[in-house]
C-alpha cells in the first residue's frame, strides 16, 4: 500500500515480519501493531470451519455445548477482533499512512477484522493460497474428482422452475419433485438442492410461495452486499519485477462511475506463468460499484460508452505508473455488476452473497436455515446461505446442506433449547468458563 508521498506498507502474512515493519513506520502505535500482530498469531490456531459444520438451526443442547467447548480456547480473540471492522480498528492509529492503509489492507474497509487477520494467518500457515491456473483450473479440478466418483454434469441447462407436488389430494405436505429446465425438459428428484442464488430460488424458482417474513427482510435490500467492477487488461510487458497488488491512496481523488476514489487496488497475476504467455502480464483493478447505477442504463449507448470511460480512467491511472504501458496494452475486458449478475446468476451482481459485518455477523453466529418454510426436501447451499460467502465458506457449509444431516422435516431449535443450552455449558464449564463464554456470547 503507498501513499501519495511515497510511504509504503507491506502486508507480510508472517505476523513477526508484519510487526517489526509496522513499528518501523510507526512505533507510537506500537501497543496498536502488537494487537493486530497477536491476533494474527492466534487465529493460526483458529480453524473457522467449526462455525460451519453443522447447521446451527438444528442444534440442540448438546451439540452446542460441544460446539462451545471447542470454541472456548479462541473466546478471547473472537470476541476482540468479531465485531469490529478494519475501518474502525484502522481509525484507531496515530500514523495517518496506517489510518488509511489498515482499512483498506484486505480489500474492502468494512470486513470483520476476525475474517481478517484469518486470511493473514492462513495464508502464513499456507491454509490459503491462490490456486494454480486460477479459478478454472480450481473448477476443472472438482469437476474431475466429482465426475470419477460418478458424479453426471449438465452444463447449459438453466433451470427454469422448481415444480412442487402436494401429498393428499392436494390439502397436504408440499415437496419439491422435479426441475424444469428452459428446455422444457423435466426431471423428477429425491431431493433439490439449489447452489443458485438465493433471491432467484426462492422468488422466481418457486415463485416467493415459500417465504416467510424473515426471508422476504433478507432479500429487501438492506444488508450489505458487493457489486464490483473489474478493468482487466492484458499486456506485453513483463510485470513480473513489480508486487502482485499494491493499493494507491491517493490525495486527489478519481471520479469513477460517479463516486470519488481515493484507493485504486491493481494486481498482477504474474506470479502464476500459466495466466499470461511470457514476458506478457494480467493486469486487474477491481472498484466496489453500485448495481443499480449500471442498471440504469443496462441496454442504452451510455452503458458502453460509461464502461470505456472506466477503463480509460484506469488505463490512465497506470500509464502515469508505468510509462509506456498505454501502447503494450493487448486486451482490454470491463466487468460490470450486470454481467456478473448475467453470467452467475448472482442477486445484485454480488460476489460473495452478504458481506460479512458488524450487522451480518449475528446471522453467521445464529446460522441461517438451509431450507423453506412449508416446502420439504428443497435445500439451499452456496454463497446464499451464510453471510460472507467465498469458496471456503462454502466449501465448510457442504456438510450442512447434506441431506443426510437435514432429515425433511426435523423441527428447528426451539428458544428455550437454546436457553438450556446455557445450563449444560455451566455444568461443564464452571462460572469462570460460562463467563468467558458470555462474552463471546456478547459478541454473538
Ligand atoms: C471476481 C470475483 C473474485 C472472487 N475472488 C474470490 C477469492 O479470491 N476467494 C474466494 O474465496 N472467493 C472469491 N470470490 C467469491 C466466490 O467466487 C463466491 O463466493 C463463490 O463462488 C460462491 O459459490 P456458489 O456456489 O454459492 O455460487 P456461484 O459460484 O455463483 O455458482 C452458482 C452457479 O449456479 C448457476 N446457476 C444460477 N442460476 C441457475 C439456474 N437457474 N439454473 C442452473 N444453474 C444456475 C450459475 O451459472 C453458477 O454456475 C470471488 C467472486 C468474484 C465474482
Amino acid at each position: 500500500m503507498v501513499d501519495p508521498g511515497g510511504r509504503t506498507l507491506i502486508v507480510y502474512c508472517d505476523p513477526d515480519r508484519l510487526e517489526a515493519h509496522l513499528k518501523e513506520l510507526s512505533p507510537a502505535d506500537g501497543r496498536l501493531i502488537e494487537a493486530l500482530c497477536e491476533g494474527v498469531r492466534r487465529f493460526t490456531r483458529f480453524d473457522m470451519s467449526l462455525l460451519a459444520q453443522q447447521p446451527r438451526t438444528l442444534m440442540g443442547p448438546l451439540d452446542w455445548a460441544r460446539l462451545g467447548s471447542k470454541l472456548l480456547p479462541h473466546v478471547g480473540p473472537l470476541a476482540q477482533w468479531g465485531l469490529l471492522s478494519a475501518r474502525a480498528f484502522g481509525a484507531r492509529f496515530k500514523d495517518p499512512l496506517l489510518r488509511r492503509a489498515v482499512p483498506q489492507m484486505f480489500a474492502w474497509p468494512e470486513i470483520l477484522m476476525m475474517a481478517a487477520l484469518s486470511l493473514l494467518a492462513y495464508t502464513y500457515t499456507g491454509n490459503a493460497g491462490f490456486p494454480a491456473g486460477a479459478s478454472l483450473e480450481f473448477s476443472r479440478s472438482i469437476e474431475r474428482h466429482y465426475r470419477e466418483l460418478g458424479g453426471q454434469i449438465h452444463y447449459k441447462s438453466e433451470v427454469e422452475r422448481i415444480l412442487t407436488h402436494t401429498d393428499g389430494g392436494g390439502v397436504g405436505r408440499q415437496w419439491a419433485a422435479e426441475v424444469r429446465l428452459y428446455s422444457d425438459d423435466e426431471h423428477r428428484a429425491d431431493y433439490v438442492i439449489s447452489a443458485a442464488d438465493g433471491r432467484g430460488t426462492v422468488f422466481d424458482l418457486l415463485d416467493g410461495r415459500f417465504v416467510n417474513r424473515g426471508i422476504k427482510r433478507l432479500y429487501d435490500g438492506h444488508l450489505p452486499v458487493y457489486s464490483q467492477v473489474q478493468i482487466s487488461l492484458g499486456v506485453d510487458r513483463d510485470l513480473s519485477a513489480e508486487p502482485h497488488w499494491v493499493t494507491y491512496l491517493l490525495d486527489r481523488p478519481l471520479t469513477i462511475a460517479g463516486d470519488e476514489r481515493y484507493e485504486i487496488g491493481v494486481k498482477n497475476y504474474c506470479f502464476d506463468p500459466s495466466l499470461a504467455p511470457a514476458g506478457k502480464s494480467a493486469v486487474i483493478a477491481m472498484l466496489t460499484a453500485h448495481y443499480h447505477y449500471w442498471q440504469r442504463i443496462y441496454g442504452h449507448r451510455l452503458y458502453d460508452t460509461e464502461q470505456s470511460q472506466v477503463s480509460g480512467i484506469i488505463i490512465d491511472f497506470l500509464a502515469n505508473l508505468y510509462p509506456g504501458l498505454r501502447a503494450q496494452i493487448e486486451v482490454v475486458d470491463e466487468a460490470m455488476p450486470l454481467r456478473y449478475e448475467r453470467y452467475t446468476g448472482n442477486w445484485l451482481g454480488s460476489s460473495c452473497g452478504w458481506l460479512l459485518t458488524t450487522q451480518t455477523m449475528p446471522m453467521m453466529i445464529r446460522g441461517m436455515s438451509k431450507t423453506l418454510p412449508g416446502l420439504h426436501n428443497l435445500f439451499m447451499a452456496g454463497q446464499w446461505v451464510e453471510p460472507g460467502g467465498t469458496v471456503p465458506m462454502v466449501c465448510a457449509l457442504r456438510p450442512q446442506c447434506d441431506p443426510v444431516n437435514l432429515p425433511s422435516g426435523r423441527a428447528p431449535v426451539r428458544d428455550d433449547q437454546e436457553l438450556e443450552y446455557l445450563d449444560i455449558m455451566r455444568a461443564a464449564l464452571g462460572d469462570a468458563g460460562l463467563a468467558h463464554f458470555h462474552e463471546l456470547c456478547r459478541v454473538l
